[in-house]
């Protein structure tokens, strides 16, 4: 199984998803993770905002994939608030990229989200008419998501979960309590079925559960 997670932001992998991605990488699942954006806005300094850390969150992004057996990434490298913007170009990068790596599970961004990097991955890959399973996520607000809900036990993986979340330093530093708390210490982490093709294989590896 291969399995595409978009990503709006590099740490969006972890904090969303990190537990899922974790089990279906130990499983032998082939991921790869697609960066929208390459964050260099995300600090609330404006002296360490810019070009030097979209590069350090680069980095920070590929040695965490790498420890978490993920060997796959793709950065289009937007600058984060700029791709809602940019929707049509994306558009085909995002394509192409679904294309050549052919994946039987998307886990992307709900385009209900109330981020607009987050809305705007959401409404590109919903466009993008592909056989695979579905997964959004909500990471801000987004109370409008209807679709049915799957949740993933990831209990026994909050440890390593938050070690893959720290190798976002630059990142996890700001992170507040209420914030860890709601992603990295979470029992289960919540997608929303947007489509449902190769669901069976996915509930067996991840031992999800929809619960309407
Ligand atoms: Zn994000």
């Amino acid at each position: 199984m291969r399995l595409l997670f978009v990503a709006p932001h590099p740490d969006d992998e972890c904090d969303n998803a990190g537990g899922t991605l974790l089990r279906l990488s130990r499983r032998g699942v082939e991921i790869a993770v697609l960066y929208l954006t390459d964050g260099r806005k995300g600090s609330p300094c404006s002296w360490e905002r810019g070009k030097r850390l979209a590069e350090i969150r680069r980095a920070e992004a590929v040695a965490g994939l790498k420890w978490a057996g993920i060997k796959r990434w793709f950065f289009l490298s937007y600058s984060d608030g700029e791709l809602i913007k940019n929707v049509n170009v994306a558009f085909f990068q995002v394509k192409r990229v679904i294309t050549e790596f052919s994946p039987h599970v998307i886990i992307y961004p709900s385009e209900f989200d109330s981020h607009p990097d987050h809305r705007a991955g959401g409404l590109i890959v919903k466009k993008i008419d592909y056989p695979s399973l579905l997964l959004s996520y909500v990471n801000w607000g987004g109370a409008k998501e209807i679709a049915e809900v799957l949740l993933v036990p990831v209990s026994d993986l909050i440890q390593e979960k938050l070690k893959f979340g720290r190798f976002h330093k630059s990142q996890f530093k700001y992170f507040d309590g209420d914030y860890i708390r709601k992603f990295f210490l979470a029992e289960n982490e919540r997608f929303f079925i947007k489509k449902k093709v190769n669901l069976p294989e996915f509930l067996k590896l991840t031992h999800g559960k929809i619960i309407g």
